[in-house]
Parts: structure tokens; C-alpha cells; sequence
């Protein structure tokens, strides 16, 4: 780490104020991260309080090598315990209409430096959300929603201001406020209407107590954590068991092309999931048919083309991770290009200090913006190689239907990157 440190290990204090809007993974790290290298981070949150939301969410070892840094490993160690682990199962991919299994992929070897983390979301996020606020002390404001952003380049401030009619002003606000993001009209300066992808999501995450109950799917629970995918055309159904085999969870993707927005929290109706999984191995309804109806989500897919600018025409408003670019779940990296965010926007701060910050935020887009593009089309490329498949070809070639595992992303070190180019960047912009 090459954060300047003062004799008892913190790093020298920039000055630099920074807002936060937002605490979902993107924010909370922005804020981990600026903690780190020494800036002053302070999160406004819209949530009153702090609940288990969501479902599945997986992190990439790009990810878990972030994670891995903070608090000596301490963390990582936390989110093992609440994660899938698939050492010994690996990834049984299924033809769609007779359930033969086509391949195993052997999950990759463990790297403790550079974990992979699939579990649940909101178990996930509150071991983040508790390392920031409580082990390093980062004011976490909840129930606080913003309503405007603010910047003024004269006076070198940015700032917002939140429902309850407070003004709060720093040196650089963040906007990590999600796919629904605020901060994204005022820094493109119109509102950017979300397009359907065509697909959509069935997802549910449930307790194991009816799989185990019957002697059919029991196998999926008794033996610690499994991951089976069925593969069809326009359609997959991937289906998980977590913390040991007690949590079961599927998702569920298929043609959809319903214009609403986005929303975790739709109430899916198991009908209709079974409507798309007519044909398909009875194994894929038989596990559904597990599934309490109210825990059911259906998820609208959108899409976004790429923002023009994630940075505002001052140069102290930025957006980061979904605010910026959301991913589809097929890249099984949205979250985890949120994390390399704000790695990369703390250190840009860093290396340009308190009186520049304009060059930092756009040597952070600069920095992050082809690298997410590329790795959002991973989401569209693993999906059509499903959906798609020439199952002639698939019987030839097994292999060419696992999940991709790419080195440029996986084996990809934000902090060492922006650490590498980061001075010939911001070069470019003082
Ligand atoms: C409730 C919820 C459940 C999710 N469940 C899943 C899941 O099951 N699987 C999955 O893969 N991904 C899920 N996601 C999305 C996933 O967390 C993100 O794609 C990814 O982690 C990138 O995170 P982010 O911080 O950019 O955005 P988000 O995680 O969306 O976080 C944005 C945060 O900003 C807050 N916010 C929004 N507007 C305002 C405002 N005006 N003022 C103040 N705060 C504001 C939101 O409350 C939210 O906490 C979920 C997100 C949320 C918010």
C-alpha cells in the first residue's frame, strides 16, 4: 500500500470532505476506501434503518481482493462463513428439457487473497455496512433522502440537500443512489428513462425445511452447499444451497417485455414461473414448488446505454456503481465494479489532493469507464451463449457452455491499477 502514513499506521489526513449518497456496497466502499486513504467520508442514507434486503449477490475474486484488505482479513473471514461453498460440488450445467447433466465445472482453487463470495445480499451488506460504521467509525446517516445536488466551482464546494430541508456541503459529493439514481439527472443535467433488456428475473432465497422434507430434492440440502444451472433456449434457471445447505435460492431469467421500473421487491406469482418452465426436466418445477409465493420476486431486467459523463460540469459531483452503469446479473459483476470504483476514486483523490479535486473525479471516469463497458457486455455475451445454445456443438465441446471465467476481470487489482496509471492520468487533467 503506498498511502503516506503517520508513525501509528493511519494514513495522513487529506482533508478532503467527502459525501456519500448512498450506502449499498458502491457507498459503503467509496467510504471503506476513502477512510483508507486518509479523506473524510460522511454517508447519507434514504433507508431508516438497516434490514436484510435482497437475495443472491456474487462478488468476483476482484472483489474479494478488495475486501481482503480491509481490517487485516478480518472481513473476508466473515463473509466465508455466510457464503456458498462449492470446493467440492463445483457447477452442474444442465440441458434444459432432459436434466442430463452436461458438465461439472470445478470451481476454481481457493484464493485467500482474492476470495469469491456468493451469498445473500443483505447478510453480505450488513458485515460491510458494521465494518465501516462501527470498526472505523464512518458517520452513517440514515433516513436521510436527498432531494437536490449542488455544486459551486467558485467556492470549491459541492453538496446536497435532503428532504428534511438540511444542506450539507463537502469537497466532492458521490452519488451511489443505485440504478434509480438523483444524482444522475443533475450531472447529466436530464433524466436518462431506463430501456427494457427484454428479459426479466423470477428470484427467491427460502429455508430449506420442504426441499429436505422430500426425499426427491433432499440431496440438494443434506450435503453442504450445491449450484445447478439448467440451460434453455431464451430461458435459464439456476438454483443454489447456501450457509451449509440450509438456504436455498433460484433465479429464474426469461423474455420479458413488460416497460416498468426498476424494482427488488415486485411480487412474482409461482404460476406464472411455471408457465416458463413448462417442458423443462419436472426437477426445475419440483424445486419451485418449495418456494413460499411471498418470498417471490419478479424482477424487471433494464438496461442503460452508457451515460455520456459520470461526472458533473464542475468537476465535484460523480456517480459510481449502479448510479453510473448497472450491469445484467449474467456479468455476475455489477456489484463488484462498483467495489473497483471506489478503490479507484479514493486513490485519484489522494494523488490529486484537496485543490484539485475536478481532476481527480475525471481521472476516476477516465480510469473506469472502458473497463466497465467491457465488462457490462459480459453480461449480454454469457447470457446469448446460453440462451442460444447448439446443443450438437454443446456435445462436442462441454466446456464451451461454463460459466466464463476471465482473467482480465477476475485477475484485475483496482487499487494497483490506479496506483500504476493513476499520476499520467490526472496529468491530463491539471
Ligand atoms: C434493497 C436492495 C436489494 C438488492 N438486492 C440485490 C440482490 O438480491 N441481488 C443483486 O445482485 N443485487 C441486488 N441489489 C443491487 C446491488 O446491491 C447493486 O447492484 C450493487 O451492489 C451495486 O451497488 P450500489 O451501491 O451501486 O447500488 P445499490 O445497492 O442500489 O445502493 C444504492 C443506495 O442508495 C440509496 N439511495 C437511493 N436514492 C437515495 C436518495 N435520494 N437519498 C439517499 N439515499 C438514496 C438506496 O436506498 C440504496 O441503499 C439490491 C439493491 C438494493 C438497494
Amino acid at each position: 500500500m503506498t498511502v503516506p502514513e503517520k508513525p501509528n499506521g493511519a494514513p495522513t489526513p487529506t482533508g478532503i470532505r467527502v459525501i456519500i449518497v448512498g450506502a449499498g456496497f458502491g457507498g459503503l466502499t467509496a467510504a471503506i476506501e476513502c477512510h483508507r486513504q486518509g479523506h473524510t467520508p460522511i454517508i447519507y442514507e434514504s433507508f431508516p434503518e438497516l434490514k436484510t434486503l435482497g437475495d443472491i449477490i456474487s462478488f468476483g475474486p476482484n472483489g474479494g481482493r478488495i475486501f481482503h484488505r480491509w481490517n487485516n482479513g478480518a472481513i473476508t473471514k466473515r463473509m466465508r462463513e455466510l457464503s456458498i461453498d462449492l470446493s467440492s460440488y463445483g457447477f452442474n450445467i444442465h440441458k434444459y428439457d432432459t436434466g442430463e447433466i452436461v458438465i461439472n465445472q470445478q470451481a476454481p482453487d481457493k484464493d485467500e487473497s482474492a476470495p469469491v463470495f456468493n451469498g445473500h445480499r443483505g447478510e453480505l451488506h450488513e458485515v460491510v455496512f458494521r465494518y465501516c460504521k462501527e470498526e472505523l467509525g464512518v458517520p452513517i446517516h440514515l433516513g436521510k433522502r436527498v432531494r437536490n445536488y449542488f455544486e459551486d466551482g467558485e467556492r470549491g464546494v459541492a453538496g446536497i440537500k435532503l428532504d428534511d430541508g438540511e444542506t450539507v456541503e463537502g469537497d466532492v459529493v458521490v452519488g451511489s443512489d443505485g440504478v434509480r439514481s438523483k444524482a444522475r439527472e443533475l450531472v447529466l443535467g436530464y433524466f436518462d428513462k431506463p430501456k427494457s433488456s427484454g428479459y426479466a428475473v423470477f428470484r427467491a432465497w427460502f429455508s430449506n425445511k420442504d426441499m429436505i422434507a422430500d426425499p426427491e430434492t433432499a440431496h440438494f440440502c443434506n450435503n453442504g452447499d450445491t449450484f445447478n444451472g439448467w440451460i434453455g433456449p431464451d430461458v435459464h434457471f439456476l438454483f443454489s444451497t447456501i450457509k451449509n445447505g440450509s438456504d436455498c435460492c433460484w433465479v429464474l431469467t426469461h423474455r420479458d417485455e413488460a416497460d416498468i421500473d426498476e424494482s427488488w421487491s415486485f411480487p412474482g406469482r409461482l404460476e406464472d414461473v411455471y408457465k416458463v418452465l413448462e417442458g423443462w426436466d419436472p426437477m426445475c418445477k419440483r424445486i419451485v414448488s418449495k418456494t413460499p409465493e411471498e418470498v417471490l420476486v419478479d424482477w424487471k431486467l433494464v438496461y442503460r446505454d452508457p451515460l455520456p459523463t459520470w461526472v458533473s460540469k464542475e468537476g465535484r459531483i460523480c456517480l459510481l456503481g449502479d448510479a453510473a452503469h448497472p450491469f445484467l446479473p449474467t456479468s455476475a459483476q455489477g456489484a463488484t465494479q462498483a467495489l473497483e470504483d471506489g478503490v479507484t476514486l479514493a486513490i485519484t483523490l489522494r494523488k490529486a489532493g484537496k485543490n484539485n479535486v475536478a481532476a481527480a473525479l475525471k481521472a476516476y471516469q477516465d480510469i473506469r469507464y472502458d473497463r466497465v463497458r467491457k465488462v457490462q457486455k459480459t453480461g449480454e455475451t454469457t447470457r446469448d451463449m446460453w440462451h442460444k445454445t447448439d446443443w450438437e456443438k454443446v456435445k462436442k465441446n462441454p466446456e464451451s457452455i461454463q460459466l466464463p471465467r476471465e482473467d482480465w476481470i477476475f485477475g484485475f487489482d483496482a487499487e494497483r491499477h490506479v496506483e500504476e496509471v493513476g499520476d499520467g492520468v490526472l496529468s491530463k487533467f491539471m
